[in-house]
């Protein structure tokens, strides 16, 4: 009931400013609004599968162009939550941004697993000292991605926050950009202001959630926006792969946050579905509000979405069918002879990129007309690389496996080299790496990258040399984001996601991994917790 009376509270206030806008001297000072104000922008985001067996090191930060600082740190992310904060910060007047010395995304991505304590210090350092040397600052903008894992700091990002809150001082602002596989509580809201969570998965709003930040950070700092926040933490665990939030009833609760950010002003909602591949204490899911001055409505909408999502935790468990990776390839050929393709095959439990089962099976059962992107081998694309491997080559190597035990063994193709590359995406960028792409079997190709890669629309193929159209079955390492360009756009007329029945870890099956520093129990489905 609240909420229904603040418009008209808030119309108070709106006119109570203007009045006192309007009162005040025709001439002399600027007004505050055009007041020069330092922004600092740092980043550092790293989503951490801790059950991984090898580290995340200084190395994985350290390439070419990584750490950046001033315009290039600033020109960074063009698409992504930099790009939105930095186009958004330059349509005001007055305010300067600084790029402050900052690692930029991991060379491996999300397959790696712990961060050592020595390489957050090491980059954390290089921030701070930056940040130090370059002056007084009015706001921060920290992005982050809320799933860093490191060992002996509970909360890497809340642990930034505080230090860089040690340097600003009590009267800056503090922002920060998550990716809603954050796992998130009030640790972060201690040491800082404003939080900004992608609400899509596929994250499709990165450089949205990036120009709010900007626009509120900057309200803030000129006083026109109060950030008072409040959360809830719903004792709710799910594995990421039944977190699509096209399909109800994640959808519902997208729509719910958005409902309440229409229907309020000034009201913005965080929902962390949470990163369960993190063996850190603040994992599960978390809801975060931010109004304008009214604590009590804050308070109001986090419990609204935190019961909301509780009613449907059911639901929200229940929401893709997983096959053992032999009945999914075995369903892929019965689609093919029905002529239900394109196939997207997805197996969404590979974490370290190496993973062979699909590509064994592939060959156990004697499919055709399938592109298998990717299986990582560091080791074999260096070492061919080195040799000098060229298109036409015949081609005999054990590929994949080995990474650890979820990765299974390697599988020997034999076939002729079609192609050698660069890769994709940010692989293509930096440079150096060899890509490989081997035909063998019944017009089957296999991509061999250096590192885990996520498949996420048909043209991307083309970036390898290759037509999706080419294919019936198009086989990748993907959870969800591949639905951005093989479903939400319905490309695919089949879709099979595929994990080993063994349970490694990146299972649906959370009860199989050795936590140490989460007791399951306390989570539905694996205890039965009260709430709220
Ligand atoms: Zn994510």
């Amino acid at each position: 009931m609240t909420h229904s009376l603040c418009p008209l509270r808030r119309l108070g206030v709106l006119v109570a400013v203007a009045l006192a806008a309007f009162a005040g001297p025709a001439s002399a000072a600027p007004a505050p609004r055009s007041k020069p104000i330092r922004i600092a922008v740092l980043t550092f985001s790293h989503e951490t599968v801790t059950f991984l067996p090898y580290d995340t090191t200084i190395d994985d930060f350290t390439y070419e162009g990584s750490p950046a600082r001033g315009d290039a740190l600033l020109r960074a992310e063009s698409r992504g939550y930099i790009g939105g904060f930095v186009t958004v910060a330059r349509e005001h007047d007055g305010v300067e941004l600084v790029g402050i010395e900052s690692p930029l995304g991991s060379k491996s991505g999300s397959g790696s697993g712990w961060l050592t304590t020595e390489t957050y210090e090491h980059f954390v350092g290089k921030m701070i000292a930056d940040l130090k040397a370059q002056g007084k600052f009015d706001g921060v903008y920290l992005a982050v991605h809320g799933a860093m894992g490191v060992r002996g700091i509970a909360r890497p990002e809340a642990e930034l926050a505080r230090r860089v809150r040690e340097v600003v001082g009590p009267d800056a602002f503090i922002v920060g950009t998550f990716d809603p596989h954050g796992n998130e509580d009030d640790a972060f809201f201690k040491h800082a202001n404003l939080a900004f969570c992608v609400k899509y998965y596929p994250h499709y709003d990165s450089r949205l959630q990036g120009e709010r930040a900007a626009r509120t950070l900057i309200r803030s700092i000129r006083g026109s926006y109060k950030p008072v926040q409040a959360i809830s933490k719903v004792p709710l665990i799910t594995p990421t792969v039944l977190q699509w939030t096209g399909k109800t009833p994640w959808m519902d609760l997208v729509q719910r946050a958005l409902t309440w950010e229409a229907r309020e002003p000034d009201v913005y909602v965080n929902f962390f579905f949470g990163f369960p591949w993190s063996d850190v204490p603040d994992v599960g899911m978390c809801f975060q509000v931010m109004t304008n001055g009214n604590a009590e409505l804050a308070q109001e909408i986090a419990d609204d979405m935190g019961k909301t999502a509780w009613l449907l935790k059911d639901e929200l468990l229940n929401t893709a069918k997983i096959h053992p990776i032999a009945e999914g390839v075995s369903l892929a050929k019965k689609a093919v002879a029905a002529g239900q393709t394109p196939v997207v095959l997805a197996d969404h439990s590979d974490r370290s990129g190496y993973a062979t089962w699909v590509l064994g099976e592939v060959i156990q059962q004697d499919l055709s007309d399938t592109v298998i992107v990717t299986v990582a081998d560091r080791k074999l694309t260096e070492a061919l690389r080195a040799k000098g491997l060229r298109v036409g080559d015949p081609f005999d190597y054990p590929v994949g496996g080995l990474a650890d035990e979820s990765a299974g063994q390697p599988v020997r193709i034999v076939g002729t080299v079609q192609h050698v590359g660069g890769g994709l995406g940010r692989s293509r960028a930096r440079g150096g790496q060899l890509w490989i792409n081997v035909k063998f079997g019944k017009n089957n190709v296999l991509v061999i990258s250096p590192t885990l890669t996520q498949i996420t629309a048909p043209d991307q193929l083309r970036d390898l040399n290759l037509n999706a159209d080419d294919f019936k079955v198009i086989a990748i390492k993907s959870r969800v984001h591949f639905r951005r360009g093989f479903d939400d756009n319905r490309y695919a007329k089949t879709i099979l996601i595929v994990e080993p029945p063994q349970g490694f870890l990146g299972t649906v099956h959370l009860e199989n991994l050795p936590y140490r520093h989460v007791d399951l129990k306390k989570y539905y489905p694996y205890g039965r917790p009260t709430f709220p």
